[in-house]
Order: structure tokens, then sequence, then C-alpha cells
């Protein structure tokens, strides 16, 4: 039921819905992260998914930044292949925003930035601009899984997006599929990341002798990958 994506068809609509547990515990896990932040960082998780999900190139990535004012910065990762990462990030801009970076092979990077009050209205407003049909979307937490629903208007009948949008987030995170949806696929989504040891290591090598001892703390540089958090240590 959870940490994958699945499709629904229903009127002349076409239904997404993300939902992770597992690959948001990991990322609270390994950024020591819980409460009300790791709710945060779940939704925009389930969101960065349902962006890649969306992208027909297989090879895509999505990478969003998300500021609150006053209450904190996050990052979440998504791989078109299933994989998901996030974490949160230093310091706070003055407005609420949601940046969003789609990495497309050949074609390069698209940015896309949104300013809002709060997540919901974030995303929303991200939909709205960026599909260029009409949607409804929601993300939120039920139960300890985190979810993003969204429903985008197929060409031809215009539907009410807004009545199977909420029909969907009701029934679905409690594993009942609502009158009328018709289940096309799912796809699994897991926490991973790209960065590697050796990668890291490429870094350390390639800074300078003093940025080098700069960075020391009793003989060894402790770095963290900027995707999922991961602490690297390496000694000097
Ligand atoms: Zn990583």
């Amino acid at each position: 039921m959870t940490e994958q994506v699945a499709k629904y068809m229903a009127q002349n609509a076409r239904i997404f819905c993300v939902s992770l547990s597992d690959s948001v515990v990991r990322s609270g896990e390994l950024n020591e992260v819980s409460g009300e932040p790791l709710s945060i960082l779940g939704k925009l998780e389930a969101f960065a998914c349902c962006i890649a999900a969306l992208q027909k190139n297989e090879r895509a990535s999505v990478i969003v930044h998300l500021s609150l004012a006053g209450v904190g910065s996050y990052s979440a990762t998504a791989d078109r292949d299933g994989i998901v990462r996030g974490r949160p990030e230093e310091g706070t801009s003055s407005e609420d925003t949601l940046e969003v970076t789609l990495q497309l092979p050949i074609r390069g990077n698209y940015t896309g930035v949104v300013t809002g009050h709060g997540l919901d209205d974030l995303v929303a407003t991200y939909f709205s601009q960026s599909l260029q049909i009409a949607s409804a979307c929601r993300v939120f937490e039920s139960n300890g899984a985190f979810f993003c629903i969204v429903a985008e208007q197929l060409p031809g009948v215009s539907c009410d997006l807004e009545g199977l949008c909420a029909a969907a987030s009701e029934s679905l995170p409690q594993g009942e599929i609502p009158v009328g949806f018709e289940f096309l696929e799912s796809m699994p989504f897991r926490f991973g990341c790209t960065c590697s040891r050796a990668a890291l290591m490429r870094f350390v090598d390639s800074l300078s002798e003093a940025d080098r001892a700069d960075l020391a703390e009793d003989g060894r540089i402790i770095t963290y990958c900027n995707a999922c958090g991961k602490k690297y240590t390496f000694e000097l």
C-alpha cells in the first residue's frame, strides 16, 4: 500500500496517489528529525515522487526545495526510476517558497519557483502553474504515512477534479478504491541515494591543503551528502 505511486482513471481524469512511510522514516533516522519537521519532510518527499512519476522520461529526476518562513527549510529528491530521499536544510527565507527543478537527460534542467502560504498552498500553486491542464491536488499525512494525490483532467469532457481528489484522499489511505475509480498500475518507490563514499572522497581530495586543514577536526573530516544527509567520515 505504501512506498509507491498508484495510478487510476476516474471519469475523464487520471489520478496519481503517492504513499510513503518507511522511506520517510529512513530520512528521519539519517537526519535525526522527528515530529512536525518529519511530517513536513514526508509530505515534501511524497510531492517530489508525484512530480517524478508525472515525467515521461525514465531517467528524469526531481529536486524540490521548500522554505517555510520561521519554520525551516527542507529538500527532497525523487528519481523517476523509483528512488527518493530528503533532508532538512539550513536557514529560512522571509516568505514561504517552493522551488522545483526537473533534471531531464539531454534537455537539461528546468526550475520553477512559487511563493504562497504553507506547503498545501505552495503545492497547489505549483501544480496549477506547471501542469498545462487543469488539476487538483492534496498533500497530507494519515496514520504515519505521507500522501500526495493529484487528479489531472484528460482532453475532452471536463470533470469534478476537486471531488475526485477528495474521494481519493478519503478512501485510498484506508486501502479502499473509491467507486468509479479504475486501477491502472503502480510503481514502487524506496529510500535511496546516488551518493557514495568514493564521490565524497573525490570532493575531499579536490580541496586545497589549507581548506582541508580548516575542515578537519581531530584529524578527520566529516561531510554529509546534501541529498540524503548521510554522514561520511574521512581520516586524514
Ligand atoms: Zn546521499
